[in-house]
């Protein structure tokens, strides 16, 4: 018979033994129930009645194994079902709503995104996010009995205890109880996080942060926003509002930032500050073969557009670029000499690529100003989850909370 794991109630994963187990078998399935002992150091019967239970909701498949055991026989291996079950993931972007189904391995099944094209209310918005979702549920055709719950990465501010984005910046919406309005449309447990701090947790399952206990996530979109993992676990602070690297400063002297501060990280270097240097320099007669290629035209400068400039060796395209590196750099060696993480996975379009000056001027500042011994091996790299990482990040948070000591409450 094909049992099917509760919705809903995630009753059995409180178990904390059972979180272990299922944890072990992906982390190093296919595994024998007598390894499992071995590492768990639970007694077999133990093991043997948790992992019935496991296999029982199909969230674990036995197989034998290919070569036998000293004794002979061939030990029944156990390996994570991941298709068997889905988990939805939203991401809610300053212009776009994007739905997706994953299985509990990450790999998207289905994938919707829906464009914000005007600012929308409080409750259009919902009714967006809301649509969205139906829409992704009608066409995937997935029995909602197969999904384990919905997970939502926001941009802005936002107290995953209570469910609700306290601000959007992007959207200037505020106080959006998004748990409340979506568990009640749609009767899954639904988890919502902030999208940088999601896309730490998706780094940490299927991205750069695998098997790294301490790391630093710095993504640069239209803002610049950081998420710390510390001891295997996101930051948060108790007023959930840790890793603002966007509006720590970089230039005292600087730009003037959306804040109200001058020379904020985010003012200096996010993709907002490099279209308004570039056309600034355009409207001021600056030799640049931007002003050619867009001719009079600001909606056709874009970020691919300064790339593309700094690659044809368009001074002033390169000297952007690599001021804005470098500010991402000043704040990013501040950040390494507080937390000492053993890593940085930088995300966001202006790191894609081979030979990127952001990148490399980044990493000039990172080496000039941190304060490291030879044994400290810290490692600036590029999350290689490109524009799926927030929405991963979403349906990690789901996934998480499964496979985690704990389980969904
Ligand atoms: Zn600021």
């Amino acid at each position: 018979m094909d049992m099917v794991y509760k919705t809903g109630s995630f009753e059995g994963m409180k178990s904390l033994n059972q979180s272990t187990i299922l944890n072990l078998v992906r982390l190093k399935g296919p595994i024998s129930r007598a390894e499992i002992a071995k590492i768990t150091k639970l007694t077999p019967p133990t093991v043997g009645g948790l992992v019935n239970e496991l296999v029982e909701k199909n969230l674990i498949i036995e197989q034998e194994a290919s070569k036998s055991n000293v004794g002979g026989r061939r030990p029944i291996m156990l390996s994570i079902n991941a298709s068997a079950y889905f988990v939805i993931g939203v991401y809610a972007a300053a212009e776009v709503i994007r739905v997706v189904v994953a299985t509990l391995d990450g790999k998207i099944t289905f994938d919707y995104v829906q464009k914000i094209t005007n600012l929308p209310t409080k409750s259009e918005f919902l009714a967006m996010v809301k649509e969205s979702i139906h829409y992704v549920l009608t066409e995937h055709e997935v029995d909602k009995k197969y999904i384990l719950g919905l997970g939502v990465a926001m941009h802005g501010l936002v107290n995953p205890d209570k469910g609700l984005a306290i601000f959007s910046p992007h959207l200037q919406l505020r106080d959006i109880p998004l748990k409340d309005e979506l568990e009640t449309e749609f009767n899954f447990p639904v988890m919502i996080e902030n999208d940088v701090r999601a896309l730490v947790i998706a780094e940490s399952w299927f991205g750069q942060g695998q098997g790294i206990s301490d790391f630093l996530c710095i993504s640069v979109g239209r803002g610049v926003g950081s998420g710390i993992f510390i001891n295997n676990e996101v930051y948060r602070s108790s007023f959930n509002t840790a890793g603002e690297i966007g509006h720590t400063i970089v230039d005292v002297n600087g730009p003037v930032c959306r804040c109200g501060n001058k020379g904020c990280l985010e003012a200096c270097a996010s993709e907002t500050s490099i279209l308004e240097r570039a056309q600034e320099a355009i409207d001021s007669g600056k030799e640049t073969i931007l002003a050619e290629w867009t001719s009079g035209d600001q909606s056709a400068l874009t970020i691919e557009l300064v790339f593309k400039a700094a690659k044809e060796g368009d001074q002033l395209a390169t000297s952007i670029l690599e001021v804005t590196g470098k500010s991402l750099g000043i704040a990013t060696a501040n950040m390494i000499n507080i937390l000492k993480p053993s890593r940085i996975i930088l995300e966001g379009q202006i790191f894609e690529g081979d030979d990127n000056i952001v990148v490399d001027s980044l990493q000039q500042m990172v080496n000039q100003y941190m304060l490291t011994n030879l044994s400290e091996d810290i490692k600036v790299i590029c999350s290689k989850l490109g524009k799926k990482g927030m929405v991963l990040g979403a349906v990690a948070l789901i996934i998480n909370k499964v496979f985690m000591p704990g389980g969904v409450n």
